[in-house]
């Protein structure tokens, strides 16, 4: 991630996250918050380096104080340009100085913080040995909803990008599969993402026959064939935003089976669906789509959870998995993705991105979920 959020943020918007994330630190009795570069970095201030390099970056939220961005004197400049420099205080600092020291005389001595999921080892190291009597604590496991309900602003952009993923796919099942790699198929897919306005391409899995039924599998050099399920799971990040969606495709016409199994994930994956809704526990999605592969016997080739919550990541909280009792609210969006995997045959998954509304849910995913042949 490079480059400043394009997002239509102001630092009002801004100013409003920074408070927010300030008091959901104090209510989870952390003393304050270390946020750095990286998507919490970008959600909360619109700045993301160009380079994350050696020298110390770091945000610093604690209740009742203002904001403050500690940043090396040569990246100033940029971070004075970001959408939410207005919001913040930049405190920047030269080689041959202290980043620590800098960081530490802005907080409590003793206090726990929750410091971002990727701030690299060395910067904690510092400020372990700087604040030895300072405790840190991971900012996901700390505050994992922080990020999750979205805006209208951050809603409407995850729909663009949703339409946009749906875009590809509609341009991908005119294509040729047969007698192509799926690695060729994999850059028609990125191609066509960026056309269609992304900026960054996550993945792009093109899972043909056999390969179909590993749900980690990228892509490779297996030539696809006639015959084929090939699982098409793609998408990354337009406008800050992420989409990500999986539809199944077959080469020529499919057996009796391979109608069937998709018939079972479709039927499982609107079960997920249906079961959002304000108030219902994240498990409780799991379940839904679950329930419909166990009682068609297909349980124990549903290998993975039904979904993960995205935003400014492609993965993020909230996730869709058995003992996740966090309630849904609206505004939250995340995949329902249920499949079965059929080991050394086939695979199939469906996946859209689902919003929570105000009495339900809503996708931002709407190409056919009936099975697509392709030549
Ligand atoms: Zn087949
Ligand atoms: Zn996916
Ligand atoms: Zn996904």
């Amino acid at each position: 991630m490079t480059g400043t959020a394009p997002a239509p943020f102001n630092a009002d918007d801004y100013r409003a996250r920074m408070a927010r994330a300030a008091q959901a630190a104090a209510e989870a009795g952390l003393a304050g918050l270390l946020v750095a570069p990286g998507p919490d970095m970008v959600w909360l201030t619109g700045y993301a380096p160009t380079a994350v390099t050696e020298r110390l970056t770091l945000l610093v939220l604690a209740p009742g104080g203002d904001p403050v961005l500690v940043v090396p004197a040569l990246e100033a400049p940029d971070a004075a340009k970001a959408a939410g420099a207005s919001a913040l205080t930049l405190r920047d600092w030269t080689d041959g100085k202290d980043p620590y020291a800098v960081t530490a005389a802005l907080l409590d001595t003793g206090g726990r913080f929750g410091i971002s999921d990727n701030a690299w080892a060395m910067h904690l190291l510092g400020m372990q040995q700087t604040l030895p009597g300072t405790s840190y604590a991971s900012l996901t496991e700390a505050l994992p909803m922080l990020r999750a309900v979205k805006d209208t602003a951050e809603l409407e952009l995850l729909a663009a990008a949703g339409a946009a993923a749906d875009a590809a796919f509609e341009e991908i099942r005119k294509v040729p599969f047969a007698g192509r790699r799926e690695s060729e198929v994999g850059a028609d897919l990125a191609d066509l993402l960026r056309r269609f306005g992304h900026s960054q391409v996550d993945f792009t899995i093109v899972g043909s026959g056999p390969n179909g039924a590993n749900p980690h599998h990228e892509m490779g050099d297996r030539v696809i064939e006639r015959g084929d399920m090939v699982v098409l799971d793609f998408g990354g990040l337009k406008d800050g935003y992420g989409s990500d969606t999986t539809r199944t495709v077959h080469v020529g016409e499919p057996t009796d089976e391979e109608r069937r199994v998709h018939d079972i994930v479709r039927e499982a994956q609107e079960a997920g669906f249906r079961a959002v809704r304000p108030g219902a526990a994240c498990q409780e999605v799991d379940r839904a789509a679950r329930a419909v592969i166990d009682e068609a016997g297909y349980g124990e080739y549903f290998i993975h959870r039904t979904g993960h919550g995205i935003g400014v990541t492609t993965h993020e909280p909230p996730y869709m998995i058995e003992g996740e009792e966090q309630p849904l609210v609206p505004g939250m969006c995340f995949s329902v993705e249920p499949g079965i995997y059929l080991p050394g045959r086939f695979g199939v998954r469906i996946e859209d991105i689902v919003t929570v509304t105000g009495d339900g849910g809503r996708r931002l995913n709407d190409t056919t979920r009936e099975m697509v042949l392709v030549d």
